[in-house]
C-alpha cells in the first residue's frame, strides 16, 4: 500500500479508538486470556496479558492497531509459550461467512485476477482466462446487503441448533457483526468448554448433518415435533415451498409425503432429497475456526482491518442489524477524500451506493474510501500531486 493512504488510514484506526477504545468491554476471567494485536505493516503480537481493561485499552489508543485480538480459551499463564499457557477449557466460537454461502449475486459483486496477464474482470473466476489461458486465477470476493443477509439467516439456524440441540440458553450467546463478511457468534460458560478440538470437530459435523443415514427418514415414527436432525428434516418435509414439485401435487399432507419417500421414492430418490434437507437444514460454519482451541479471535468493538467497519455486537436486535450501516466506524458525510479508484462494485454504507467504478478519481466519504482501501480497490490521491492517469496500473 502506498504511504499516503497507509497514513490517512492509520489515521482513521486512531482516531477511532481514542474516540470510542472505552467501548472494548473487558471480556470475563481476563486474566486467563491471551491477548494479541497486529500493527499497521508488520506482523502479530501475540502472547500478551491484561489483568484491567483499562491498560488494554490504553494499548489500543496509543497503538492504534489493524486488528486486536483475544484467545476464546483460558490459560493458566496466558502470556507464557503455546505449549506452557496451560490450557484451562474454552468457549464455543463460531463463524459464519457470507462468501462460503456461494449466493447468486457473487456473480455481480465478484471479482477475478489473472495471475498471468493480468487481466481483471467481474464475474464468477473462470476456470482459464479468456485472453490468455493461464489457470492460475485470483478470486476476489466482496459482499452485499444480499449475501450479508444470507450470512444472518444463517446465523440465525445456529442459534436454533445452539439453543435446542445443544441445550445452551440464549442469555450466554453473543452474536457480532465481524464487521467483513459474516457473522461471530461466541458462547460464555457452556457445558462444552472443556472440548478439545475432536469435540469440537463432532460439534462442526452435527451442524453441518455431515454422516446423516436415509435410514432416519425411513421412518413412520418422523415427527416434525421430533428432537434434534429427525425433526428438522420432518420440518423440511412440511415445508417445501408451494412451487416445489418433488411430491407432484403440492397440498398433500406431510403424512402422505413421508409415506411418499418411504415406499414410491427410489433409493437414489431418497438420498437426494435428503441432501437437499441437509443442505437446507444445517449451517455453513467455517469448522477451522470452531475447532481451533489456541485461537484468538477478534473482539467486539475493534475495527476490523480489510474493511474499517467494526465487529459490532447484534445480539440483541440481530433481525434488525443492519451491518453496512450499524457497523460503519466513524460515519461522517461530510468528511470527504479524492480517491483513485482501480476497480470495485457497486458499494453500500449507511444506505448510499457508491460504483461500481473502473479506473476513476472520485470523491467519497472518508469511511467509505476506508472501506474500498482496504479491500485493495484504490488508493487515495495526495492533494494536488499525483494526477489519475500516473497512477493506473500501480
Ligand atoms: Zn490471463
Ligand atoms: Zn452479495
Amino acid at each position: 500500500m502506498d504511504e499516503n493512504s497507509a497514513q490517512i488510514i492509520k489515521r482513521y484506526f486512531k482516531e477511532y479508538y481514542f474516540t470510542f477504545s472505552e467501548r472494548i468491554k473487558a471480556p470475563r476471567d481476563i486474566a486467563s486470556r491471551e491477548f494479541g494485536y497486529f500493527p499497521f505493516g508488520a506482523s502479530m503480537i501475540r502472547h500478551l496479558g491484561f489483568s484491567d481493561v483499562h491498560a488494554f485499552r490504553a494499548l489500543l489508543v496509543k497503538e492504534a492497531p489493524a486488528g486486536v485480538y483475544c484467545s476464546n480459551s483460558l490459560y493458566s499463564d496466558p502470556t507464557a509459550e503455546m505449549s506452557a499457557k496451560g490450557w484451562l477449557r474454552a468457549e464455543l466460537i463460531f463463524d459464519i461467512d457470507a462468501d462460503a454461502l456461494r449466493q447468486p449475486c457473487k456473480a455481480v459483486h465478484d471479482i477475478w485476477l489473472c495471475k498471468s496477464c493480468g487481466k481483471k474482470e467481474f464475474g464468477l473466476r473462470p476456470k482459464i482466462c479468456p485472453s490468455c489461458k493461464a489457470n492460475k486465477i485470483l478470486e476476489i470476493s466482496w459482499v452485499c446487503d444480499k449475501c450479508l443477509e444470507a450470512a444472518k439467516k444463517e446465523t440465525f439456524k445456529l442459534l436454533d441448533f445452539l439453543e435446542f440441540d445443544l441445550g445452551i440458553p440464549m442469555a450466554f450467546v453473543e452474536v457480532c457483526f465481524s464487521g467483513n463478511a459474516g457473522y461471530h457468534i461466541r458462547t460464555e460458560e457452556s457445558s462444552f468448554d472443556s472440548l478439545g478440538s475432536t469435540g469440537r470437530g463432532e460439534i462442526a459435523d452435527y451442524l453441518a448433518g455431515r454422516g446423516i443415514m436415509p435410514p432416519l427418514i425411513n421412518s413412520a415414527h418422523l415427527s416434525p415435533q421430533d428432537p434434534g436432525w429427525r425433526g428438522r428434516i420432518a420440518r423440511f418435509i412440511r415445508d417445501l415451498p408451494a412451487d416445489d414439485q418433488t411430491f407432484g401435487k403440492v397440498d398433500i399432507s406431510f403424512e402422505k409425503r413421508l409415506d411418499a419417500l418411504i415406499n414410491s421414492f427410489s433409493k437414489k430418490q431418497v438420498d437426494e432429497f435428503l441432501s437437499r434437507a441437509i443442505i437446507d437444514s444445517g449451517v455453513t460454519i467455517d469448522p477451522a475456526v470452531t475447532t481451533d482451541i489456541h485461537r484468538i479471535f477478534r473482539m467486539p468493538e475493534s475495527l476490523n482491518n480489510k474493511t474499517g467497519l467494526v465487529k459490532r455486537e447484534c445480539t440483541k436486535d440481530l433481525s434488525g442489524f443492519d451491518p453496512l450501516s450499524d457497523a460503519v466506524a466513524l460515519g461522517n458525510e461530510n468528511r470527504k477524500e479524492m480517491m483513485f479508484v482501480e476497480m470495485c462494485p457497486k458499494v453500500e454504507l449507511r444506505g448510499k451506493s457508491y460504483g461500481p467504478f473502473r479506473s476513476q478519481t472520485v470523491e467519497l466519504p472518508l469511511y467509505v474510501g476506508i472501506y474500498l482501501a482496504l479491500k485493495g480497490a484504490g488508493k487515495f490521491v495526495k492533494s494536488g500531486a499525483t494526477q489519475p492517469s500516473e497512477m493506473q496500473g500501480t
